[in-house]
């Protein structure tokens, strides 16, 4: 008489009746129902790798790609866009070496030239 309980249902694998809510069958272990999709998916959860990035970059000085080109162009020997940068060591480096001879001031040139403008040196 209790086979008309609503509370139950039959395994498919076994026919025996188990729990409506079961998802294991209670008589053969066996699957009865999909698993709901719970925790045991890993959610792959994006970083707030923003956040770091933005956090490092204060403080950095933001530098305008021509302003710096030009300067380079000009005064490069004597460091004038690595005192621009904000780099004054490396740039009383160049006031002294001429640019560590001219090599420095040259690959400087291309540097600045390859960046984006608006770029943290
Ligand atoms: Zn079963």
């Amino acid at each position: 008489m209790d086979n008309s309980n609503p509370d139950n249902k039959f395994c498919k694998h076994c026919g025996e009746k188990i729990p409506k809510d079961a998802v294991i069958c209670t008589s053969c272990g066996r699957q009865v129902e999909k698993l709901e999709q719970q925790s045991s998916t890993p959610q792959i959860v994006l970083n707030n790798s923003n956040y770091n990035s933005t956090a490092g970059m204060v403080g950095v000085k933001i530098c305008d790609k021509w302003t710096s080109l030009v300067l380079c162009l000009f005064l490069g020997f004597f460091g004038a866009h690595k005192f621009y940068e904000g780099k004054t060591g490396i740039g009383i480096l160049y006031l002294f070496t001429f640019g560590i001879c001219g090599i420095g001031w040259f690959i400087d040139i291309l540097s600045i030239l390859s960046k984006p403008n608006k770029y943290y040196p």
